[in-house]
């Protein structure tokens, strides 16, 4: 990365577009407080050559003040009171700039942390798969400041550079021996610039990894309080915080470290040229080429000249942090969705959900053969249960109707399109899925069910809360419908969040249905009352069900049996237990487990009365 990215410069300007007024009357007020600034030294000048010493004042001056110029008192008065007038001024362009300037700042930044925030929505599950979150908010709220950072100091540069040429100037017309020598720490400075630019990225990219893996670890433990809380890791979690931090601290210190000797480093070589020019006007005050009120007004801008070039160079030092972060963000922004619309992708209505699976396979990143040659079809309506041992592939069989993972090989067609023709966002309007652990939203439980619809009607949110046998629980609750559930629904059961999900899909009312072990984590009764509910769910709609209890599938049209990613087995469930397969061998484990749990076998011996 250069010194200065330009690109990245000119592409955060883009940003400024909505707020161009703002940007034009900051930077008017920003040529007027460089105005102001060059005012600033001339009261000091009149004072001494012209109120303490006996020099006429120049006709100008002289004509603009008319008699007060021929009296020192009130000449003194003026000019004190112009100092102060001066004062006020500087002060409230001052209040006004900093008024602008924090609208932008932070117009810019929730602009761009928007923009983050909607494209890693947009990211695949595959991705989210390999990143962790803590490391994704950092990356939205501690480094989406940057463009507007930069931004921000663009005016400031822009002043520095106006006093600069301003200062200059008038330094030249005074002495231009003493403006030259003065500029001769330039080239010192922009060596010193380019090089310890260049030599902090590498510190600085590593602080900002070890900072937002700090907050990965705030983020695990916090949602994973449940465990730590049952495990008693506390202590744990507290060491694994402090170490992680400690490092991110040590390492932000020494970073810190290095750009204060770099401000040392910058300010030496500027005092280095102030006492050149010390010496050398104070030479041409000797020699008389320079009245003593002159040398102090030339110093007083040559001072002024190496002050925005002490801030020139250390603002880009500085910027080295926003141009890391502008890379980071900017690498977000640019990897492209691997799962989107393909071009010419047409959205579809209402589906009446024939669904066909040809020839699909799929494999995680890293792992094979996760789903191998997989062809079955689902006709409108029909029941599909899906059964295997564990890690089969399931889930991940289902995931890929919504396109949430893209398969690798073969397709899948949906009332005879394949989705990849179709819109995500039609197709996902497709689909309900409730899923093993229900998850939902902090807010109102109407809130929950309504997500099902953002337009639904709380008549609409009522039934949906009834179908799914919720509303008799939630009308127990003290405040019914708006009770407010904590993160991820934490404040009613596993059962009644599930049914809240159940009423979620009611309210979707989508043609396809995908229940991924909807029942798995609840008791026998409470079970019977969410199935009763899911049945009726399930009316009108092409259902895939996941289940692990081959007793939920009773209705099943047709089950499908998954061992190791190969779909070994299809048919109902009369035909798969005359198959004498895998189906067999689970539904016959199951009916043992049961009969072992109504007549316990006692194994060991009876004891001899
Ligand atoms: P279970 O009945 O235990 O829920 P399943 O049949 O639904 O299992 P899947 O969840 O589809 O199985 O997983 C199939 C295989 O893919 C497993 O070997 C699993 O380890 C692997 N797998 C699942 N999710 C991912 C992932 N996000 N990244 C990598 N591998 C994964």
């Amino acid at each position: 990365m250069n010194v200065i990215p330009w690109n990245y410069v000119a592409r955060v300007l883009r940003y400024l577009k909505p707020y161009w007024r703002f940007a034009a009357a900051s930077i008017v007020l920003t040529v007027l407080s460089a105005l102001a600034a060059l005012l600033v030294p001339w009261p000091l000048q009149i004072v001494v050559d012209h109120v303490l010493g006996k020099d006429p004042l120049p006709p100008m001056l002289a004509k603009v003040v008319g008699s007060v110029g021929t009296h020192k008192m009130q000449l003194l008065v003026l000019v004190v009171v112009a100092g102060l007038v001066l004062a006020l001024l500087i002060n409230v362009l001052q209040v006004l700039n900093n008024y602008i300037n924090t609208k932008v700042d932070q117009f810019i930044t929730m602009d761009f942390r928007s923009e983050l925030f909607l494209h890693a929505q947009r990211m695949s599950l595959a991705f989210h798969d390999r990143r962790r979150s803590g490391r994704l908010i950092y990356l939205i709220n501690s480094q989406g400041d940057a463009p507007a950072g930069l931004i921000m100091t663009i005016p400031l540069l822009a002043e520095s550079v106006l006093t600069l040429i301003g200062m200059f100037w008038i330094s030249w017309t005074m002495d231009w021996v003493l403006a030259l020598a003065s500029l001769a720490v330039v080239p010192f400075l922009y060596y010193s610039v380019g090089y310890y630019a260049t030599h902090i990225q590498d510190r600085l990219q590593r602080v900002k990894s070890l900072e937002s893996e700090s907050l990965s670890v705030i983020h695990e433990s916090l949602s994973m309080m449940r465990v730590i809380v049952a495990f008693g890791r506390e202590e744990h979690e507290y060491k694994r915080f402090r170490d992680q931090t400690h490092s991110a601290v040590a390492a932000r210190v020494k970073v810190t470290m290095h750009q204060t000797i770099f401000s040392l480093f910058v300010n030496m070589i500027t005092a280095v040229g102030s006492a050149a020019v010390l010496g050398l006007g104070a030479y041409h005050v000797i020699k008389g080429q320079l009245k003593v009120g002159e040398l102090l007004v030339v110093i007083a801008y040559i001072t002024a000249v190496y002050k925005p070039l002490e801030l020139i160079s250390n603002t880009i030092g500085a910027l080295q942090d926003r141009f890391l972060s502008l890379k980071n963000t900017f690498k977000l922004l640019d990897t492209e969705p691997d799962i989107k619309d393909a071009p010419g992708a047409r959205p579809i209505k209402r589906a009446t959900g024939q669904i066909t699976y040809e020839a699909v396979e799929f494999s995680y990143s890293g792992r094979t053969d996760t789903l191998k040659e997989i062809s079955f079809e689902a006709k409108s309506g029909e029941v599909i249960g899906i059964v295997g041992p564990t890690g089969a592939g399931k889930s991940t069989l289902v995931s890929l109707l919504p396109r949430f993972y893209e398969p690798k090989q073969g397709r899948i067609l949906l009332d005879g399109t394949d989705t990849r023709e179709l819109t995500l966002k039609s197709l996902r309007q497709q689909i309900s899925i409730v899923l093993q652990e229900p998850l939902l939203f902090s807010g109102s439980i109407a809130e929950n069910i309504g997500y099902g619809r953002l337009d639904a009607s709380t008549e609409e949110i009522v039934e949906a809360a009834k179908a799914a046998n919720a509303h008799d629980f939630i009308m127990r609750l003290p405040e019914q419908y708006n009770t407010i559930l904590g993160e991820r629904g934490a404040a009613v059961s596993g059962g009644e969040r599930q049914r809240i999900s159940v009423a979620r899909a009611f309210l979707k009312n989508a043609p396809i249905l995908i229940l991924d072990e909807p029942t798995s984590s609840v008791d026998s009764k409470t079970e019977a009352v969410i199935l009763e509910a899911l049945d009726r769910l399930m009316v009108g709609r092409t259902t895939f069900m996941i289940a692990h209890r081959l007793s939920t599938l009773h209705h099943a049209d047709k089950i499908l049996v998954l061992d190791q990613g190969r779909l070994i087995e299809q048919g109902t469930q009369e035909e798969l237990l005359r198959m004498n397969g895998l189906y067999r061998q689970l539904h016959e484990a199951q009916t043992s487990t049961k009969s072992r749990r109504t007549h316990p076998v006692h194994s060991a011996a009876p004891v001899p009365a």
